[in-house]
């Protein structure tokens, strides 16, 4: 379902960030291209896709003399690119610790983007000259990971990096981010897509309607996260829970815990796989079940908050949910409850998702979960 990998990315190929696209290209004609950037927004707007963008117009021999900006497509750093393989674009992530030539790094847990990463594989990197001659390109993925040290460590290059090369960092939240390090990089905010355009690339993916403007919604106008999660068959998964919970009565519904926990490592099984197939990683289960839990928790939240939006909604105006295919049941949930109930509901489900760094087991979550959910009674745990 991913677009990229196809072709030599392009500006083109961006939907919905006219204004960052505008800037950089503006940059690069003028000869004004900043050499530290930090791309920042929340996940999937195309950060990444901006980065792929921005890194073909700068390697591409040919790319400067075209009004468009974008990589040619046609010559043999298009090619390099296109396949992942051009020698002069570094990708920078923690699982590169996996790759340090010390074996006391590559040992070490990969939850940081920590100061021996970068400065094997960024600052000495960029100090060798490129392989093919017209300069060299370091994307650091979620740039909030670099630890105080790494960041320390990585101001002289972000400050004046050796000729040719360029630094973009892609950071979700750049307030993590130290001042300094902001201090030296110009900002493209990039801003969540429209909804429509959203649903209407997922549509053009292979999901339903419904399906689609579920995931754009629920996302935010995330497209890469509504791909993501439409990719997962979790649409009919999130139906049946939703159905489940607006039809239990205060005593909850017995199985309900059983079901949601099955279902939990189901998806945490598809999430490790996922991951080695599409970056090489390894993903702890731990971590999987944690990310699954997550979402899980976030669907069912939002089937409260809706009911909320729903109670709350002035005489005779139309409101807007996001499970707009579930009005029924949202409307079942909203009846079940009042306003504050619904609100402590909301407050607990996101206190769940902590529990599972304390090792509670995720039985025992769902157990609490479905508690909540049919009586709003207050965490046992
Ligand atoms: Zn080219």
């Amino acid at each position: 379902m991913e677009a990229d990998g196809e072709q030599v990315i392009g500006f083109k190929d961006i939907i919905g960030q006219d204004e960052a696209v505008n800037r950089l290209r503006s940059a690069i004609r003028l000869g004004r291209l900043p050499h530290a950037l930090l791309f920042g927004g929340p996940v999937g707007v195309g950060r990444r896709t901006l980065a792929g963008a921005l890194a073909g117009a700068v390697l591409c021999p040919n790319s400067a003399s075209d009004e468009s900006i974008d990589a040619c497509g046609r010559c043999e750093d298009c090619r390099l690119l296109e396949s992942g393989s051009h020698p002069d674009l570094h990708m920078i992530y923690k699982e590169l610790a996996a790759h340090h030539p010390e074996a006391t790094v590559r040992s070490s847990v990969m939850q940081e983007l920590g100061v021996p990463i970068i400065r094997h594989f960024l600052i000495s990197a960029a100090m060798q000259s490129p392989t093919r001659g017209k300069g060299k390109v370091f994307v650091v993925q979620e740039a909030e990971l670099m630890s105080d040290v790494a960041q320390n460590a990585l101001l002289k290059t972000l400050e004046e990096p050796p000729p040719g090369v360029i630094i973009i960092l892609l950071c979700q939240r750049p307030e993590e981010l130290l001042p300094t390090t902001l201090s030296r990089c110009s900002m493209i905010r990039l801003g969540p897509l429209p909804r429509n355009l959203v649903a209407q690339r997922l549509v053009q993916a292979g999901a339903d309607e419904p399906q689609s403007r579920f995931w754009a919604d629920f996302t935010m106008g995330s497209l890469g996260e509504s791909l993501r999660l439409a990719g997962k068959d979790l649409y009919q998964t999130k139906m049946e829970i939703v159905h489940r919970l607006a039809s239990m009565g205060r005593a909850g519904e017995g199985g309900l815990a059983d079901d949601l926990a099955k279902t939990m490592e189901k998806l945490a099984k598809q999430e490790v796989k996922d991951v080695k197939d599409r970056d090489g990683g390894d993903l702890s289960a731990k971590l999987a079940s944690r990310k699954s839990l997550a979402v899980m928790l976030r669907l069912i939240a939002c089937a409260y908050q809706d009911a909320m939006r729903l109670k709350g909604q002035p005489e005779g105006q139309d409101v807007e949910l996001v499970n707009s295919d579930q009005a029924q049941d949202i409307a079942a949930i909203a009846a079940k409850f009042t306003q504050r109930d619904l609100a402590d509901i909301i407050e607990q489900l996101s206190e769940y998702e902590r529990l599972l760094w304390r090792n509670v087991s995720p039985k025992l979550v769902w157990d609490n979960v479905v508690i909540t959910c049919a009586s709003a009674a207050p965490l046992v745990l």
